[in-house]
């Protein structure tokens, strides 16, 4: 299995529009980061973690030709705002089947009505085949099964997702002990660090580090990066030897 980081960034992105942060100025190529998204492709499946508004440029970057499904993790616009430009695929592939809490679903037809519209349809509109995710209950993509696993991101609930040994988790700030039961013996888990200082619905870096200390994946990836971590270089000196700063482009093998 591969895993491609297409972003790492929180909501902004890194650099944030106008900012003089010296992270936003930082000529180091990890220290910029699209809104959060990765690529999970086997044999010959691929599947996207969210849609966000970074999505046409990473599919153009990684050069990504298929996509057999989108995994939403919730409706914020980070990790929606590209659906639009599914239309490529939808052209090669047909429908994009996206999957999705039923919460999340009904957002995206509100705020993307015309995507869902079946009288009079713009051709050439998006087109989606909707499967609820629900909590507790595995579902196959492609030939491998997909473990949702509930997390909260303040009051509002996010599905994270385990496929084989690797974990997709973003936006998390808590997450009950069912959960987490579920996220034993990983090979690879990717979490969320905002920043050094907490935030009211995200896991700060020692939140996302102890929380690796509780799951003990071999490896962990941290994402969702703000621009107040710190530069990508001097933060990775300071993990722990199996942790690491996630970047974008960075591609793994599991
Ligand atoms: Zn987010």
């Amino acid at each position: 299995m591969k895993v491609y980081f297409l972003g790492t960034g929180t909501s902004q992105g890194i650099p944030i529009i106008g900012s003089d942060h010296p992270v936003c100025k930082s000529a180091d190529a990890k220290d910029k980061r699209l809104r959060v998204s990765a690529w999970l492709s086997w044999d010959n499946h691929s599947f996207v973690f969210d849609c966000g508004p970074d999505f046409r440029q990473q599919m153009l970057v990684s050069n990504c030709q298929q996509v057999d499904g989108i995994l939403f993790t919730h409706e914020h616009a980070d990790h929606t705002a590209g659906i639009d430009d599914i239309r490529p695929f939808n052209f090669r592939q047909g429908p994009m089947p996206i999957y999705a809490h039923q919460r999340v679903i009904e957002n995206l037809k509100r705020r993307f009505d015309y995507v869902f519209e079946t009288v009079n349809r713009y051709p050439g509109a998006p087109s989606v085949c909707t499967f609820e995710v629900q909590n507790n209950i595995p579902f196959s993509v492609g030939n491998k099964t997909a473990i949702p696993i509930n997390v909260m991101h303040g009051d509002l609930q996010v599905f994270g997702y385990r496929i084989d040994d690797f974990a997709y988790l973003t936006d998390v700030k808590t997450i009950e002990e069912s959960e987490i039961q579920k996220l034993k013996g990983l090979k690879v888990l990717v979490v969320n660090a905002l920043r050094e200082e907490p935030h009211a619905t995200h896991f700060n870096l020692q939140e996302a580090l102890d929380f690796i200390t509780l799951v003990q994946p071999e490896k962990a990836y941290l994402t969702h990066i703000s621009h107040h971590l710190g530069f990508h270089e001097e933060v990775q000196k300071s993990l722990p030897e199996n942790v690491f700063i996630a970047y974008d482009n960075l591609e793994i093998t599991i």
